[in-house]
């Protein structure tokens, strides 16, 4: 009995045992990180603002927040899957620091489902993961974002995927420790674009998006390099003021 308590008590890898990550009950699929109910169960994004993604209250007058009203986001759209509340951070989390996590495949085809039923005819025509500052690359060893838009562009192989083009020059701050005005000021010009893009419409790629410093940051490279418009693909959306907690 002792040895079986034991047993239980140690961490499942749910990658290797085929286990739901958040419920522990049996997956459907050898690849998947969480099974179909818990799928269901996760906050989905059903109301979004049309420009930045932010949830809407409801009933909304408008398809538009009053924040993107009153100044529309440098980006043309921005596309979430998710609400960032538990257990989403939890998943954003282990595809932060794993390099082959099973949720990086299945919320990456899940966005683009929804990338997929979003688009009529303009669809972007390159994906750009959002580059992170090379000191960050070295210590993490990869970048989630490329590991991502791999997984999306596996559900649209036409658009090309080029990671090689845009660089980060500084470190994201800590987003606890700015102020919002002040995370938008300082990331300013944290992006360079080394290749012109004239007219191409882009897709970034993120895992999350909170105060939209670093994709409005990376829009403004890529339209001073002659971007037709830049989209912003990411797996969950929050409000910045659900991160002051
Ligand atoms: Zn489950
Ligand atoms: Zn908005």
């Amino acid at each position: 009995m002792f040895a079986k308590i034991a047993i239980e008590k140690k961490p499942l890898s749910a990658s290797l045992l085929g286990v739901c990550r958040l419920c522990r009950g049996i997956l459907e699929f050898e690849n998947h990180a969480f099974c179909y109910a818990c799928s269901d169960a996760l906050p989905w994004l059903h109301h979004p603002c049309s420009h930045c993604a932010m949830p809407l209250d409801l009933p909304a007058l408008s398809s538009v927040c009053g924040t993107c009203q009153k100044s529309p986001p440098l980006y043309n759209r921005c596309i979430a899957a998710l609400c960032y509340e538990p257990p989403v951070n939890d998943l954003i989390a282990h595809i932060k620091t794993h390099v082959h996590a099973p949720e990086t495949h299945q919320l990456g085809r899940q966005l683009a489902m929804i990338c997929e039923a979003t688009y009529n005819k303009t669809w972007p025509d390159m994906i750009i993961p959002v580059p992170l500052h090379w000191t960050r690359t070295l210590q993490r060893g990869f970048n989630q974002s490329d590991n991502l838009a791999h997984y999306i562009q596996m559900s649209f192989p036409k658009i090309e995927i080029r990671g090689d083009l845009c660089k980060r020059l500084k470190k994201a701050p800590t987003q606890h420790s700015q102020s919002r005005r002040r995370r938008f000021s300082s990331i300013e010009n944290a992006f360079t674009c080394s290749t012109p893009v004239s007219g191409r419409r882009i897709a970034i790629v993120d895992d999350g998006v909170t105060t939209g410093a670093t994709a409005t940051a990376l829009t403004r490279a890529l339209l001073n390099a002659g971007a037709a418009n830049v989209d912003v693909w990411c797996i969950a959306r929050t409000d910045w003021h659900n991160t002051q907690q």
